[in-house]
């Protein structure tokens, strides 16, 4: 790997007057051994293979438990009754963080970037800019590298699992990566970019992983959306030209410090948080029941 650090990023892309997307590509040619037009095309394909996720969405199913599907439905209906609170982007975005989540749940094709529990994050902010900006695809390819280094960096130097890190390093991370992708596709400098990831890993930091029943649906799907919506507005507020007074590596080694200290119950055992609620505990019985 050519870089390992958003710092590295960074010098690279000014040290070889190149495109932070393209420090990024090419770190991917080096690796994998593949030519430009290889690396940008699968790229493009899993790209495509989030759009097509988002596509084949199935308002009509359900999970194995009974707890996910049909919010998506219910977010898109919200939005086409011109009830919007949030804005025509914002709506779209939430609409399809939810429903990516919920076809996660329900067995669905996905794109488990940076993890399946959330999915729903990068294809929610990239997916909904595309159709509601109606910029070419190649544009989009091209920030889907942003936040694949973006990922990589903090898959180093934290983590991307909530086992090991809390919810704060999956939907944490795909919030910054998303924000990173994001601020690049409205034409921020590269500094710009890397604040808007740095911004949206400070908002998510503690948050604990506590997946009722060990399920990726409470509170995993709904947390697709709040990291979505985070970070359109992490990537408004680095366009707008505000700065992190934390650097964007210390934000990274911040989050692997809280996650190495998080307690064990809050990093996928569904031992604490809202795993440990008495609602839980209803519905943990109620799935005992039906099975039996
Ligand atoms: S609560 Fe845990 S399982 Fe659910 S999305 Fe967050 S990290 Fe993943």
């Amino acid at each position: 790997m050519i870089y390992h650090s958003v710092n590295d990023l960074l010098r690279l892309s000014e040290e070889n007057n190149i495109a932070l997307w393209k420090v990024i590509m090419k770190a991917d040619m080096e690796e994998r051994q593949v030519t430009e037009e290889e690396s940008f095309e699968q790229m493009r394909q899993m790209y495509r293979a989030m759009k097509q996720a988002d596509t084949e969405y199935n308002k009509e199913l359900k999970s194995a438990s009974g707890l996910a599907g049909g919010d998506g439905e219910k977010l898109h209906l919200y939005n086409a009754a011109g009830r919007n609170l949030a804005g025509e982007y914002i709506g779209l975005v939430m609409e399809k963080a939810v429903k990516m989540g919920e076809s996660n749940a329900c067995m669905k094709r996905i794109v488990a970037a940076p993890t399946a529990g959330a999915c729903g994050v990068i294809p929610a902010v990239f997916l909904a800019y595309e159709e509601y900006c109606h910029i070419f695809e190649d544009r989009m390819v091209e920030a889907m590298y942003i936040t694949a280094g973006i990922g990589a960096v903090i898959a180093e130097n934290a983590s991307i699992a909530g086992a090991s890190g809390g919810c704060q390093a999956e939907i944490g991370s795909a919030s910054a990566m998303a924000a990173a992708g994001l601020a690049y596709l409205q034409g921020g400098s590269n500094e710009t970019v890397v604040n808007a990831m740095a911004f949206a890993l400070k908002n998510m930091l503690g948050l604990a992983c506590d997946p009722v029943c060990g399920l990726v649906e409470v509170p995993c799907i709904k947390r697709n959306s709040a990291g979505a919506v985070n970070a359109v507005t992490s990537a408004q507020m680095a366009l707008a030209g505000v700065k992190s007074a934390i650097s964007p590596d210390e934000v990274i080694d911040t989050m692997r410090r809280i996650g190495e200290v998080m307690p064990k119950c809050l990093k996928e055992t569904s031992e604490g948080g809202l795993a440990a609620t008495h609602a839980a505990e209803d519905i943990r019985k109620h799935l005992e029941n039906n099975s039996n």
